[in-house]
């Protein structure tokens, strides 16, 4: 078997019963990333020397007879996730030159567990965007197809799992951005509950709606991720205070009499026939193997967009504030301070991230406040209610995760409410703060990849992972892999 294609607990197999080193594992993915970097596009930034560096340690820690689940495995970040000494730009041409002087938490436990940084992958600036298209830098390319996108924003991480660039990834998800690229690229996307990873270090977009989560190639690696990264921490006092449970342990492939809801508002016209009927088949699958399915509704799921956009521009605006040319990344001097502000940020900030800051600044305005982000926070709040009364009579609830397979790049660049569209069936998660997972369950008839959601109440993560692990021990639709040569020949 080739080295790049292990997930992440079959690498950890290899390193403890010495088949091949974290060194010979890092190179096979370095050398895979240079040969099809350039024609996908999922790293902004390569880490060669360090992730070396960091294997060798990994391979005499091991030798010292250590062992933790990700040491010495070889893993991708989103560049929103702050690493000490490594450039992380948010996909942003004004942090295009930032270097922090400290690691996001999760990054922390990571490289404290031993995990090698094998870069940073290209997302939507700011992680403002479905497609990917909205970044600073370049486009990434869905590995199924390259006329695609991979999904946004953590389209990078996801392009970078499916093409095996990575054994797993660290994506953030405030409105669907790691079940949405995770579907549209056939990879396993975790959003954990808000407050079960730590906050801290992650570049904030939405603050009451971000999270950090994981891209794997199955819900077993991703099991296995939020071991490593969950768990409270001081540095984020929206973080719960409790250690993370050992997750991968809990995957015992057992759904009998798993209690599914399937919520009658995410299948609506619109949502492509093959997306619908795909997730349908998921459904079954499960039912097949012991879960309990019945209809149910959450009425509110039609205001969720536009409550969504409320929230998440508002608490943007406020966040992007920082950015001013003074204290990080680009600086256009200007005449006096004002004028350098304008200059700076006029110059730094792409259209969709400017789009945002005047839509959430209007929405914050006095006159305006009450009307709208207030407005929006009330319906949040009805939104929530819907989920904890549907969760008293099920465990877990199953939809699509996006309407639609990858969409043509360019095709919704100029549209935003259709790019918004995208989420329209993730973003709900967030508002009522609580865990979902996108597992694949099927292709389409031009053989691009459905994804499966299924959504679990707040801290409830070993359910779904549970759900989502027994589903892929009975399918390989998670196995499958894009055929890269072929595609990339004479690229
Ligand atoms: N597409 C959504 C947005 O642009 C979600 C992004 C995300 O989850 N970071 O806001």
């Amino acid at each position: 078997m080739k080295l790049s294609s292990l997930t992440l607990h079959e690498a950890r197999e290899g390193l403890r019963a010495r088949q091949f080193s974290s060194v010979e594992l890092a190179r096979a993915f370095l050398t895979r990333i240079h040969e099809l970097n350039g024609a996908l596009n999922a790293f902004i930034t390569v880490n060669d020397e360090e992730a070396l560096a960091q294997a060798r340690t990994a391979d005499e820690r091991i030798a010292n007879g250590e062992d933790t689940p990700v040491l010495g495995a070889p893993i991708a970040l989103k560049d929103v996730l702050s690493t000490r000494g490594l450039r992380t730009t948010a996909g942003s041409r004004i942090l295009e030159n930032y270097v922090p002087a400290w690691d996001a938490t999760s990054v922390a436990r990571l490289r404290a567990a031993g995990a090698v940084f094998l870069g940073k992958t290209n997302l939507d600036e700011f992680a403002m965007g479905s497609s990917t298209e909205n970044s600073g830098f370049q486009v990434t390319h869905n590995p199924w197809d390259r006329t695609r996108v991979p999904g946004g924003s953590s389209g990078g991480s996801a392009a970078a799992v499916a093409a095996d660039l990575c054994c797993a990834a660290l994506g953030t998800d405030t409105g669907g951005s790691v079940r949405q690229p995770a579907s549209l690229c056939g990879v396993t996307g975790l959003k954990n509950t808000y407050g079960r990873v730590s906050r801290y270090g992650l570049i904030a977009y939405g603050s009451s709606l971000d999270s950090v989560g994981v891209l794997a190639k199955d819900a077993r690696d991703a099991a296995i991720m939020l071991g490593v990264i969950g768990g409270g921490d001081p540095l984020d006092s929206t973080s719960v205070d409790a250690p993370a449970p050992d997750y991968a342990a809990g995957l015992d492939g057992n759904v009998r009499g798993l209690r599914i809801g399937v919520p009658r508002e995410y299948f609506i016209p619109g949502t492509q026939t093959e997306v619908a009927d795909a997730v349908r088949a998921g459904i079954e699958q499960l039912r097949a193997l012991g879960a309990v399915v019945q209809e149910i509704s959450l009425p509110s799921t039609g205001v969720a967009l536009p409550v969504y956009y409320m929230i998440a521009t508002a608490e943007a605006s406020a966040n992007l504030a920082r950015f001013d040319g003074v204290r990080y990344g680009l600086r256009v001097q200007g005449a006096d301070l004002i004028d350098t502000y304008r200059r700076t940020r006029g110059a730094g900030f792409g259209d969709e991230v400017k789009r945002r800051i005047m839509l959430g600044t209007y929405a914050l305005s006095a006159g305006y406040y009450d009307a709208y982000y207030i407005r929006a926070q009330k319906v949040r709040t009805l939104i929530k209610q819907e989920f904890e009364r549907a969760f008293a009579d099920v465990d877990v609830i199953a939809t699509p995760v996006s309407p639609t397979t990858a969409f043509k790049i360019g095709e919704k660049a100029d549209d935003p409410i259709q790019m918004y569209l995208a989420d329209i069936f993730t973003l709900t998660c967030n508002l009522a703060g609580i865990c979902g997972i996108s597992v694949p369950c099927g292709f389409d008839a031009a053989g691009l990849p459905i994804g499966l959601q299924l959504l679990g109440k707040a801290f409830d993560e070993n359910v779904i992972l549970r759900a989502a692990d027994a589903y892929q021990r009975h399918t390989n639709w998670h196995t499958r892999k894009p055929m890269l040569s072929l595609t990339y020949q004479g690229c």
